[in-house]
């Protein structure tokens, strides 16, 4: 009979009685073995514990830091067996498998390893601790070598088979057919690579993915939780029959290479073992060196009808549901693209969608469709652009009116008269913040007065990136950093707050997941639309809102990360002081 590990350890001075059974009761509480207690309490290392179980079982210790593993051999057992028994499988010689185990005497494991392989099991030690992280680490980018394997084997497929690869050169004389075109976009692989993205970008939980074709290479991006990143690099002849495929799927005209076009693509794949609707609004774009698309996924459940969940400060929501309930005036959302302001106005409507109500929408584009709404889709084309479809509104007996935007006089002053004649009237303005909204409106030609009395409130936002709860870490910044983001001396001295850490599998390796929004809430009360009138300027309409109690974007960021949402890196990249 082994000696135990406490006992090892206590003999080798590295820890007390004491903290051996503090070790046992914190065990006891939380599960999982002893060593890792012992760490986590912090009272040896990990190193420590390894050399220990190796004199404990007689067996070699496994540095996992070190050891070389060799990805073919992780495939052998499911990463789900791997963490159900702690261990990892790290070499295979003739018929025998080498295993780092945190417990070698766990017979039921290696039953269930020798039962799964078909190899004898060598067993090396190492501590629960490094065995779950290696787990973690190797599984991880063996999953990432499949995908991108995956990858390699469509394109050279397509590469072997001369499909899909057409001469640039003849497509520049203007020579190069449509019949042609249409082949390579047709055969199986190419559809495959296509589809292949497409279903990859939903897994990631992409918002948009980029084709972007360069004079040397060709490259697909997808935006993720508001960044770009790269995910592959087909070989650039592969351009036009992925273009041709795509322009296709959106039942946009092939030939047609000089002008951009939009279209849309609904298709259905299977994500997370149940069919799901994939809607994307294509748009592709002539440039330089070839046509670029971006494919907007529109999911409908990544859409927060819910206004309580998008991060409204509980003051801030009551101002601007309050604002919203009233029967007439204007409620503007602001930020630039991106800024999650259609999806604030979407839980809007949704929320005052009700049988006694007249709900019509003006917008470019109809981004999803919402039961009970009239939603009509812009088209500059024959003239059926915001400020028409306005007018034609008010002779629709509309209660409630949203305008997609509001970028010229024309759509502001009907949009203003319906306000003022009894209409709630929704809409967005591409402006930094609330205050600076008052002098967009002016600048494009309306009085102060109508601005003052249709404007009932202006909601600023920005969407920051959540930390992923699973591996955010401690972020020790100085006072002095603090202070200048812009908490107070108070929270500066006494915040916890936090940063991304390296990433784990709950994130997708990326230390954020998902995104909430920060909200700049300005009301106009009598004291701002006093200030409106005398002409005031966005830095008076401002310092008066902040006395009078309005939360602005870096204060709305501020609470977030003091409540340990997200970090303050997020909160300067998207907001200023
Ligand atoms: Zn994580």
């Amino acid at each position: 009979m082994p000696a135990k590990l406490g006992e090892i350890l206590l003999k080798q001075k590295l820890i007390t009685r004491e903290q051996l059974q503090q070790a046992i009761d914190y065990q006891m509480s939380r599960g999982g073995r002893l060593g890792r207690a012992l760490v986590e309490l912090g009272f040896v290392t990990d190193d420590d514990v390894t050399a220990a179980l190796s004199r404990q079982y007689g067996l070699p210790a496994a540095n996992l830091n070190e050891l070389e593993v060799d990805p073919n051999v992780i495939k052998l057992i499911p990463m789900e067996t791997a963490l159900k028994h702690q261990v990892l499988p790290v070499n295979r010689v003739g018929s025998s498998l080498t295993l780092v185990m945190a417990d070698p005497t766990n017979v039921f494991a290696m039953d269930d390893v020798k039962f799964m392989t078909g190899f004898y099991v060598e067993p090396l030690v190492a501590s629960e601790t490094a065995i779950i992280e290696a787990i973690r680490k190797h599984y991880g980018s063996a999953e990432d070598v499949e995908r991108k394997r995956e990858i390699d084997d469509l394109v050279s497929f397509i590469e072997d088979d001369g499909a899909g690869s057409l001469e640039l050169e003849a497509e520049e004389e203007g020579t190069l057919d449509l019949a042609s075109l249409e082949k390579a976009a047709e055969e199986a692989p190419v559809i495959k690579l296509v589809n292949y993205i497409l279903t990859d970008a939903v897994r990631q939980g992409a918002s948009d993915i980029h084709m972007e074709p360069y004079e040397k290479e060709y490259r697909i991006r997808y935006r993720v939780d508001g960044l770009l990143q790269n995910v592959m690099n087909p070989p650039l002849k592969l351009r036009d029959a992925i273009t041709s495929r795509v322009k296709i799927m959106a039942k946009l005209d092939i030939a047609e290479k000089r002008l951009p076009q939009d279209g849309r693509i609904m298709m259905k794949m299977m994500h997370h073992n149940k069919k799901k609707q994939l809607d994307l609004r294509v748009s592709v774009l002539p440039t330089l060196h070839g046509e670029k698309i971006v494919m907007r996924l529109l999911d409908k459940e990544n859409l927060r009808l819910d206004m309580a969940k998008l991060g409204f400060e509980p003051e801030s929501l009551e101002k601007f549901q309050k604002a919203i309930l009233k029967p007439y005036g204007m409620v503007l959302v602001t930020g630039p693209t991106g800024s999650g302001k259609t999806n604030t106005l979407y839980s809007s409507i949704a929320q005052l969608n009700k049988e006694d109500t007249n709900i019509m929408t003006a917008e470019d584009p109809v981004e999803f469709q919402l039961p009970g709404i009239n939603q009509v889709q812009m088209k500059e084309q024959i003239g059926l652009n915001f400020a028409t479809a306005l007018r034609a509104f008010l002779r629709q007996d509309p209660n409630i009116i949203l305008v997609g935007e509001i970028r010229d006089f024309e759509t502001a002053e009907i949009a203003i008269k319906a306000a003022l004649t009894g209409h709630l009237v929704l809409s967005t303005l591409h402006t930094n913040d609330a205050p600076s909204t008052i002098s967009r409106l002016m600048n494009m030609g309306i009085e102060p007065f109508l601005v003052a009395t249709s404007v009932h409130l202006i909601c600023a936002q920005r969407l920051v990136r959540r930390l992923c709860l699973n591996c955010k870490v401690e972020d020790r910044l100085a006072h002095e950093a603090l202070l200048d983001a812009g908490f107070t001396p108070e929270e500066a001295r006494n915040a916890r707050v936090y940063k991304a850490g390296t990433g784990c599998e709950a994130c997708n390796k990326r230390g954020y997941k998902g995104r909430v929004g920060l909200y700049e809430v300005m009301e106009i009360t009598d004291a701002i639309r006093e200030l409106i009138l005398v002409g005031a300027s966005a830095i008076e309409l401002r310092r008066k809102a902040i006395e009078e109690g309005m939360i602005t974007l870096r204060r709305s960021g501020c609470i977030k990360v003091l409540s340990g949402v997200t970090s303050v890196e997020e909160i300067m990249r998207e907001t200023v002081l």
